[in-house]
């Protein structure tokens, strides 16, 4: 793949878009995702400049930084929210994320939780998960049928994944933040995101359930690709294996949580504010 040539045509919706997005994504000789030399100015002001990241497909990879350091703008171009000025993003070896709308790229399979929970508070942690499951486009056609036997253990499954089996008839505006937290995770994961992006999961939460969180991932890693965005450097390091430092929209530093930690580089950006 060629750097900086590939300029984003604005729209998304040309016949490479809809061809993409009707593929599953191919990471049969490569990495899942992909991004080389991406730009994003607002108003003259870079806030990706020339970043490049490789994601592995059953990655777990956490992504850190100061506050302005382009993580959230990072994930608005992987997800089709926001176009770069330049650069390359590719999800596995054939779609080319810039040139696809916003919902087909979700539709392609990657999976993004915003900071905010937002689970529909007035149904129950299990209605959560079912009205998650039937907006998957496979299952569209059966949103008023019953479940399936098939489709009623998927969501005991994921309700014993995400510890809320007990609360499965509460209604969803009753749990504590962190529950909600989980509930959107595992809303997400009913959906079966082949690239799951986390912005802040443990923001907010307290240290019992920040350490819950870091169970529930490391439970995920390895059979699922991973994105996490996080300030948090204890849960970090409780849960990283490889850490990518963003500073002023670039890749600073990246390695084990240990190398990143003992970075010069690292510790002045970190210290030195
Ligand atoms: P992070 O998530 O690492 O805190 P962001 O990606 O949110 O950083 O922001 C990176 C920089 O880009 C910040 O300086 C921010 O003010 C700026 N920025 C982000 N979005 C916009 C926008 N829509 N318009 C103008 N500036 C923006
Ligand atoms: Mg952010």
């Amino acid at each position: 793949m060629t750097s900086s040539q590939t300029v984003s045509s604005g729209t998304g919706d040309s016949a490479y878009g809809r061809i993409a997005a009707s593929d599953d994504v191919d990471i049969s000789h490569g990495p899942i995702l992909y991004l080389e030399d991406v730009t994003v100015s607002f108003d003259g002001f870079k806030a990706l400049n020339n970043l490049s990241l490789t994601i592995e497909a059953g990655e777990l990879r956490c992504i850190i930084g100061p506050n302005g350091a382009g993580k959230t703008t990072m994930m608005d171009v992987i997800t089709g929210k926001t176009r770069p000025d330049h650069g390359t993003v590719f999800f596995g070896q054939t779609m080319d994320l810039t040139r696809m709308r916003e919902p087909d790229i979700a539709h392609a399979g990657i999976g993004r939780k915003f900071q905010r929970p937002t689970v529909f508070e007035r149904h129950t942690v299990f209605e959560n998960l079912e009205l998650a499951m039937k907006t998957d486009k496979r299952v569209r056609r059966s949103l008023l049928a019953e479940l399936t036997v098939e489709q009623d253990a998927r969501i005991h499954d994921m309700l014993r994944l995400i510890q809320l089996s007990r609360q499965q008839d509460q209604l969803a505006g009753s749990l504590s933040h962190g529950q909600k937290q989980w509930l959107e995770i595992g809303m997400l994961l009913m959906q079966e995101p082949k690239l799951i992006m986390l912005d802040e999961p443990v923001a907010g939460m307290t240290d019992e359930e920040t350490e819950r969180t870091a169970e529930l991932i490391q439970k995920l890693a390895g059979s699922h690709s991973i994105v996490v965005v996080e300030h948090d450097m204890d849960f970090v390091a409780s849960i990283a294996n490889k850490v990518t430092v963003l500073h002023e929209g670039a890749v600073l530093a990246e390695g084990s949580m240990d190398q990143v930690q003992r970075d010069e580089r690292v510790i002045e950006v970190y210290l030195g504010r």
